[in-house]
């Protein structure tokens, strides 16, 4: 931390905030100038309290933090790129993953009928919502265990891993039987408790960006997980919420850049949330692509134009199938390959 005394700060000043950082457990360090004087603090803050409360000293201006509040998954602390293991799957390698799937579980046929599209056209794990947080408590809510279940016979008969949604903490165990990968929705990236509760389980977490969450709060997100001794955590980026309504939300590709720069986790994006639409999943995905993303999230369904949830959004099995062609070359100029 480095503090920034009032202009014509005394001796007496100065030596108030250095005896107050000493207290902190830090070791102060002055530099007097003509007009302004500085305290630059030394010492772990991930052991000691942080300085921030200084700033309501009458001799300080201001009080500015050196390291990164997201310690753990800090570029500064992990320089090297995490690989996140989604039951057998590396996320963040070399190569390129697509989990595809539809949006909601919504029948047996349905979702067997999906596993084997998209594996045969080269995901490499099964998205499918069991429980859905719908805008409207008026609309389909997922099948919960039910979908569970199916979501389970899938993965025997497909070997993808399974990505679904854990929408309460009381829902959390069951869930995290059923998964391979826990995907913490949009709406809940603030919800630390369930955030805690899902790191508990050691599975690795698929923590989605709220519609409204600045790059740094969505990291700090993370942070609680892996604070929690779970370094499993992808990030994904599916677009915010902004004045533009041409597309459902806005595909932020600066903040995928950003948390690729800032910290060490594998970062995914959501082309189908973002888009809305079934016509710009690829173009989002292909700029995704270059943006750097370890991976792709896509909405698929036998039938879109009869999906009980994000039915204008969802690619049929043909779409799907030339999705998979049409980024490949995307993927190979980026430096990675796909999977299969
Ligand atoms: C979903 O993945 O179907 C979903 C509801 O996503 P989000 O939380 O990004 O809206
Ligand atoms: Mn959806």
């Amino acid at each position: 931390m480095i503090i920034i005394l009032r202009p014509h700060s005394t001796d007496a000043d100065v030596r108030a905030v250095e005896q107050r950082v000493r207290e902190a457990g830090y070791e102060p360090h002055t530099i007097r100038g003509e007009v302004r004087t500085v305290v630059a603090c030394v010492g772990d803050e991930s052991q000691h309290a942080s300085l921030e409360s200084l700033v309501s000293l009458p001799e300080v201006d201001n009080v500015l933090p050196v390291q990164r509040k997201y310690k753990l998954i800090s570029r500064e602390t992990h320089p090297d790129a995490a690989v996140v293991n989604a039951g057998g799957v590396a996320i963040g390698g070399p190569a390129l993953q697509v989990i595809a799937g539809p949006c909601s579980v919504e029948s047996r046929e349905q979702i067997l009928a999906t596993a084997a599209a998209v594996r045969a056209a080269g995901a490499t794990l099964l998205r499918g919502g069991a429980f859905k947080p719908r805008t409207s408590p008026y609309e389909f809510q997922g099948l919960g265990d039910e979908a569970l279940a199916l979501l389970a016979e899938a993965r025997a008969a497909e070997g993808l891993p399974i990505v679904t949604e854990v929408l309460r903490e009381g829902d959390v165990d069951k869930v995290a039987a059923a998964a391979d990968l826990l995907q913490i929705g949009a709406r809940n990236m603030m919800n630390y408790s369930l955030l805690e509760r899902v790191a508990a389980t050691g599975k690795p977490v698929l923590l989605k960006r709220g519609l409204a969450a600045k790059v740094d709060e969505w990291l700090l997100a993370a942070e609680y997980i892996v604070k929690r001794g779970n370094r499993q955590v992808i990030l994904c980026e599916r677009g915010i919420r902004t004045f533009e309504t041409a597309t459902r939300n806005t595909l932020d590709l600066g903040a995928v850049a950003v948390a690729k720069r800032e910290c060490c986790l594998p970062v995914v994006v959501d082309p189908s949330h973002a888009a809305g639409r079934a016509d710009l999943v690829l173009p989002l995905a292909l700029a995704a692509i270059a943006a750097g993303a370890d991976g792709l999230v896509v909405e698929v369904h036998p039938r879109p134009a009869a999906a009980l949830s994000d039915a204008a959004q969802q690619l049929d099995f043909a779409a799907f199938e030339r999705f998979m062609q049409a980024i490949r070359p995307f993927v190979a100029a980026a430096g990675r390959r796909l999977s299969s």
